[in-house]
């Protein structure tokens, strides 16, 4: 009876299939996120015929593997991957992806906010405590750490569950998006200065003030400059029948005065991933025999932050010879450095995680004069201008102060620079926004005030469920307004011809692969959030979700 009992519960377990001790068995030794800076989706499929093949036999009969398309058949490659909050910028899309939380928990509102208090922009990571470590002169680098980030990351929950042996760091160009991925235990989060030309980090880290003595010696090798000194040729005979933005050159020098120029080209991201080897190799990440660390809490992560894209992006747009270019060096990058891995037998035993923190947008001088859109670079500026009218014809203004600040699409109004003050404040914000969404000034789609955000007042549309994502009360401004498509939040003067921002497809739509233990293969069409990363490595490193996280599990977690 008992064994005919055992044998039907058995039967039961394989029809549903449920496994024994599966879960353990997945985990990962080194989960390894990947999230290029600016990458749509689009560019998986656009340019997937000219990436490396999946498998790639070298001349003595070894297996190499490729880049994109070894992460896409040996994983999971979900297609229809969106950001789920706006507004779309670095810090509140790193900020996502590694906790799992919107803006309206995470508190990283977008790169820049208004500090009612101080009454000055204040930066996403910004923090004087954080002084920065690395260089031996002090640059314009601000001083930065994980503190304005009100939740925790993934790495945070595996410190935890580890008793602090896990090892967890995070790397990138960029010090916001390093430090939202890396959170608030990491033992490490680097970012570049481009002054120096030297890895830096934060006191927040480096908490006696100084660098890993591989670190310094990097630093001091001047490795950098082998990046520097070069010419990024691009070929545009492979980008002729799918580029849209045309210009004349087909070369890029990577010398400046100083390290930035080559930010702007694949070299920035070879330099990135010079650095992601060494952290991994003299970090011992993924080594589970290491004394001290034992299964079943054997596991480290690295995020990799690759801001060159982002940059290309920004000068060239989304349709460019150099688009096309640099995510094909991309695609190569990605082979050497999965390569690299599996030589040190890690690849097969890693969950890597590809995304991206946002999209871009057409170039906007583009779309208005070849598809007749309305849409321009320059924004804040002139909105700003065009409330400090309205205000000064309706209430008029006390004294020098202008009582509007418009930073990113957050309109901060203060009553007391205004003459006429009897009105509520809530009044002054209805009417601001009933004038941005009635005239559509400067290309304004539609203006929500805090009030309606606050009390849940705002109609059922996907753009307003991304403003109530991305509303953190006090940070966030009175009024936050959406521009219309290709409409670029950057002052007139900018250097760039595109950026991102919006709740628009082109900027939302991200890649998302997942390829490594407890991950099943295939294409996933149903819609995945970049909530959904952060609770899925989380169960599939078998610690608890980060404390904002409200993703679910991706379906292609192995069942
Ligand atoms: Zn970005």
């Amino acid at each position: 009876m008992h064994k005919q009992l055992a044998s039907l519960i058995a039967s039961i377990c394989v029809v549903l299939g449920i496994r024994g001790s599966s879960v353990a068995a997945d985990r990962p030794r080194l989960v390894i996120l990947i999230s290029v800076d600016q990458m749509r989706s689009d560019y998986l499929t656009r340019y997937g015929d000219l990436f490396l093949p999946a498998s790639i036999p070298d001349a003595d009969g070894r297996r190499q593997v490729g880049g994109f398309r070894y992460l896409e058949a040996s994983g999971a490659w979900h297609v229809d991957a969106q950001h789920s909050h706006f507004p779309l910028f670095t810090g509140p899309g790193h900020a996502v992806e590694l906790t799992g939380a919107c803006p309206y928990k995470s508190g990283i509102v977008g790169n820049y906010w208004y500090d009612r208090r101080s009454a000055t922009n204040r930066y996403c990571v910004e923090d004087p405590e954080g002084k920065i470590v690395g260089n031996d002169i002090k640059t314009k680098l601000p001083d930065v750490s994980p503190r304005s980030l009100l939740v925790t990351t993934v790495g945070d929950e595996l410190k935890m569950a580890t008793g602090g042996r896990a090892r967890v760091w995070a790397i990138g160009l960029k010090d916001r998006a390093a430090i939202l991925l890396g959170g608030h235990l990491a033992d490490g989060a680097l970012w570049f200065d481009e002054e120096t030309g030297n890895w830096v980090t934060s006191s927040y880290y480096a908490t006696n003030g100084i660098l890993r003595p591989w670190l310094r010696e990097l630093n001091a090798s001047r490795l950098v400059n082998q990046f520097t000194n070069a010419v990024w040729n691009f070929e545009k005979t492979k980008a002729l029948d799918r580029v849209w933005t045309w210009t004349e050159a087909s070369s890029h020098s990577t010398t400046g005065t100083n390290y930035q120029a080559f930010t702007v080209s694949p070299m920035g991201n070879d330099f990135v991933f010079e650095l992601a080897k060494r952290v991994i190799e003299k970090e011992s990440l993924g080594q589970i025999q290491t004394e001290g660390r034992q299964a079943p809490h054997a596991s480290d992560l690295l995020a990799i932050n690759l801001s060159s894209n982002d940059y290309v992006g920004h000068y060239y747009g989304p349709d460019s010879a150099e688009m096309l270019d640099v995510t094909l060096k991309t695609d190569t990058q990605l082979s050497a450095f999965f390569n690299w891995l599996d030589q040190r037998k890690l690849l097969a035993q890693s969950l890597i995680v590809l995304t991206s923190d946002h999209g871009v947008s057409p170039l906007p001088a583009q779309m208005r004069s070849d598809a007749h859109f309305s849409g321009a670079i320059g924004y804040e500026a002139e909105v700003q201008s065009s409330v400090q009218r309205f205000l000064a014809d309706r209430y008029g203004v006390r004294g020098t102060n202008s009582p509007v600040k418009v930073v990113e699409f957050n309109v901060y109004i203060d009553p007391s620079d205004l003459a006429w003050t009897n009105a509520a404040p809530s009044d002054i914000h209805d009417e601001v926004a009933r004038f941005l969404t009635d005239t559509h000034t400067n290309g304004v789609y539609v203006a929500y005030t805090k009030e309606q955000i606050l009390k849940g007042q705002l109609p059922r549309t996907d753009v307003a469920m991304r403003v109530m994502n991305g509303y953190y009360p006090g940070l966030s401004g009175d009024i936050v307004l959406v521009p219309q498509p290709y409409w670029i939040q950057l002052n007139a003067t900018s250097k760039y011809k595109s950026s991102h921002g919006s709740p628009y497809a082109y900027d939302t739509s991200v890649p998302l692969l997942l390829s490594g233990p407890g991950i099943t293969p295939g294409i996933f069409t149903e819609p995945a959030s970049t909530l959904d990363i952060a609770p899925t490595i989380s169960f599939l490193l078998g610690v608890i979700k980060p404390s904002g996280a409200e993703g679910k599990l991706l379906m292609s977690v192995r069942r």
